[in-house]
């Protein structure tokens, strides 16, 4: 009995070009990726289609109330974003905080840094 194959498509977002990028799938395995017009596009849909990832972008409270945009250093694997937001919603950053700032390390034990994304007084 031969393995099922399905195709998954990805669109490219390294550059403007926005591939559309077919990736055929067999019995878990990448079988062949087609439709990119460069090497990176290929790297692209093979992380996408194995191990996604994004930047997550969300708010964390500070210590007076208000809140402070952050965002993640590094893309963090998309079924941990959930995780990654519920944790952050427990954490208290102290005030004045600078844009870059580290407000917290290891988010969902991802090894990445959550930074702010402005500067608060
Ligand atoms: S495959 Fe290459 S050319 Fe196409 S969107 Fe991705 S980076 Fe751009």
């Amino acid at each position: 009995m031969s393995a099922m194959v399905n195709e998954k498509t990805v669109t490219c977002i390294i550059c403007p070009a926005g591939c559309r990028i077919r990736v055929s799938m067999q019995g878990g395995e990448i079988a062949s990726i087609k439709g990119n017009l460069c090497k990176r596009g290929e790297n692209y849909a093979k992380d996408e289609v194995t191990h996604p990832t994004r930047v997550l972008t969300t708010t964390v409270r500070l210590e007076d109330g208000r809140l402070l945009p952050v965002k993640t250093a590094r893309p963090i694997p998309k079924a941990l974003l959930f995780d990654a937001v519920k944790e952050l919603s427990n954490v208290v950053v102290k005030v004045p905080v600078k844009i870059g700032q580290v407000v917290y390390s290891n988010v969902a034990g991802t090894g990445v840094d959550v930074v702010a994304t402005r500067s608060w007084k």
